[in-house]
């Protein structure tokens, strides 16, 4: 028996891109089946820090990341749930004039292409803000709609909600190899999507979307597109619950620090310092001499926590690509395949509209959203001997 005619799309990876293609897609009428190696936010869904920002967003990804901010504004319309997310704003802050000039500039140029979201503000202003932030910083820049989330209970939402469209989601199911077989994509897994036995035939799709996360350019080179893409491990840490102290998040301009205070009082401190990957293996490990980086980054900036206790590390692994910007849209080589990876490090934000924007694509043909600068094309390379990574 074959699977065709019982799903349109298959979506494979069941962190929150697949999850939000698949909620878009169930929704305007596509039978959907989400096939997922491990489980649902097993990789950087599950470990993410979970900002959403569009300040110091590349400009190529803007148009797409401010139309995800509005949605984000009202998340609980889309997915029954406030996934906990508060807009409390980001904040990058300067600590000395060099680098409140490099703000300052990219301010006026967003303001020359007609963007309004970033603003800049002064030592004053800052410390009304952020009351705790360390006597040497000069000002900052500030996106003020910005915020962040639970990262578990938007897995937990987009889960939930693209079951509710009728979506299937098979957990413990790995796709092995992608052939072409006529008009449609034959994929075979290391399980049944229809169960737990040894599947014998298998899956067949017109429409296959590639959400794979660090493995993604493997799920592609499979499709006969070329992608050469690294590997992120970026690592968090987070700290005893202590009482409010915070309520933006706040990164540094020029180095790697994102730190905010979650609803628990818990601190969690990220921005991008990277672990060891392993993709064989599927798991990455923290490397705990980097991550004092982001400690002494983090009590530069507060020395009030100085004495705060770390209870946790992590990371987690996801693609980068060269330009790390996303690849967003239809495969190049391979006819209703549409790819949606290589977020770099800043892909939660775009959640919501990205599923959106592959569903226009799928069901429509065509899409008004803004990611036409984000093509597999820019990208490819001629022959898997080209790919580095
Ligand atoms: C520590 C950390 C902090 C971050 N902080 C932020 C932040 O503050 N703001 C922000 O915007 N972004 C952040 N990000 C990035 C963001 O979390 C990711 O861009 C986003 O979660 C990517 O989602 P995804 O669905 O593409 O990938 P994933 O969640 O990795 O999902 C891909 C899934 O594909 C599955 N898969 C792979 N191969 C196969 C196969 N052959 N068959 C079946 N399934 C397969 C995997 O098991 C995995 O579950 C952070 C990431 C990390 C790791």
């Amino acid at each position: 028996m074959t699977n065709r005619a019982v799903f349109d799309v298959a979506v494979i990876g069941g962190g929150l891109h697949g999850l939000s293609a698949a909620l878009h897609l169930g929704r305007a009428g596509k039978r959907v089946v989400v096939l997922e190696r491990a489980w649902v936010g097993r990789h950087a869904s599950g470990a993410s820090a979970a900002g959403v920002r569009t300040l110091n967003r590349d400009v190529r990804e803007l148009d797409l990341s401010l139309e995800s901010m509005e949605m984000w504004q009202g998340i609980a319309s889309l997915v029954g749930d406030d996934c906990g997310f508060h807009a409390r704003g980001q904040i990058c802050v300067a600590e000395d004039t060099m680098n409140l000039s490099k703000l300052e500039a990219r301010v006026v140029e967003l303001s020359a292409k007609g963007y309004t979201h970033e603003a800049i503000i002064d030592a004053k202003e800052l410390r009304r803000q952020v009351p705790a932030i360390s006597a040497h910083c000069v000002g900052a820049s500030i996106a003020v709609d910005n915020g962040a989330a639970d990262p578990h209970r938007a897995l937990a939402a987009f889960r939930r909600s693209a079951q509710a469209a009728g979506v299937v989601i098979r957990e413990g199911c790995g796709v092995r190899r992608i052939e072409r077989r006529g008009s449609d994509w034959a994929i075979d897994t290391d399980r049944s999507p229809d169960g737990p036995a040894q599947q014998a035939e298998p899956l067949v799709v017109p429409i296959v979307v590639n959400a794979a996360g660090a493995w993604a350019g493997r799920i592609a080179a499979m499709v006969g597109d070329v992608i050469p893409l690294g590997t992120k491990a970026s690592m968090m840490i987070v700290s005893e619950r202590i009482a409010p102290m915070i309520e933006p998040v706040v990164s540094i301009m020029g180095r790697s620090l994102s730190f905010k205070q979650s609803d628990q009082g818990t601190l969690v401190i990220g921005g991008g310092l990277q672990g060891v990957p392993d993709l064989d293996r599927e798991t990455s490990e923290v490397r705990m001499g980097i991550l004092c980086k982001g400690a002494r980054a983090a009590t530069d900036l507060f020395p009030c926590v100085r004495d705060v206790r770390i209870v946790r590390v992590w990371s987690g692994l996801e693609a980068k690509t060269a330009d790390m910007l996303p690849v967003i849209g239809p495969a190049v080589n391979a006819p209703g395949v549409f790819h949606s990876f290589g977020y770099s490090g800043h892909g939660f934000q775009l959640v919501p509209v990205v599923g959106a924007a592959l569903t226009d694509l799928i069901v429509s043909g065509t899409t008004r959203r803004a990611i036409a600068a984000l093509s597999a094309r820019r990208l490819m390379v001629a022959s898997p001997s080209e790919v580095s990574a």
